[in-house]
């Protein structure tokens, strides 16, 4: 589930949909959730869906590190990817903001977080864009990202927090309260990054 500040929207350059903030949303905020709503399905179940029902939810979902495919039910299958993104993952089923979100910003993550099959080319013109995303992270550039997301819960302290009674993940609101340590960001991966897959 998405923020409720945020909203889907048309990019005009040809990418689709996107999602953008309505509002300001301070940094640590939780973006996005996995709620009870979202569909979750094991690889056979994936793989048995028949077309056009397989297509889009290829298209539309992303594997979690546990081999499920999550398909959201709501705008958050809409969010596009950045290498620099707005959002990263904090623990398996949330993402928090990285820095203050202003109103009419769009709302993305990093596909790299996504497990995907193989990797893709990436144009998404942000500084440091990586030029594709997918396969192993190297440690330093996963670790970097998660001092960033650390960063951020630790700003997160005082803000508002509306998704996290919606959250399937039980210890978000304890992580967020800094009563738990912050789940690595590797751990996100099937194939640990930072190393050769199988
Ligand atoms: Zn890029």
């Amino acid at each position: 589930m998405m923020h409720p500040d945020t909203e889907l929207f048309a990019r005009t350059d040809g990418v689709g949909l996107g999602v953008r903030a309505t509002a300001p949303i301070p940094r640590g905020t939780l973006l996005w959730v996995r709620d009870a709503m979202d569909v979750v399905l094991s690889a056979d179940a994936l793989a048995a869906l028949p077309e056009p029902l397989l297509g889009v939810a290829r298209r539309l979902g992303y594997r979690n590190a546990r081999g499920e495919w999550i398909v959201c039910w709501d705008a958050g299958k809409h969010v596009n990817h950045s290498c620099s993104p707005t959002m990263r993952g904090v623990g398996h089923d949330a993402m928090i903001a990285l820095a203050d979100v202003a109103p009419g910003e769009e709302i993305t993550c990093d596909y790299a977080e996504c497990n995907l099959d193989e990797p893709l080319a990436c144009c998404c013109g942000a500084p440091g864009c990586r030029g594709s995303i997918g396969g192993p992270v190297p440690e330093p550039v996963w670790r970097g990202w998660q001092r960033e997301v650390e960063a951020a819960v630790a700003a997160s302290a005082g803000s508002a927090q509306p998704l996290v009674p919606c959250c399937v993940d039980p210890h978000a609101a304890s992580v967020l309260a800094g009563e738990r340590p912050v789940p690595p960001l590797a751990d996100v991966a099937i194939a640990p990054w930072g190393q050769e897959g199988p």
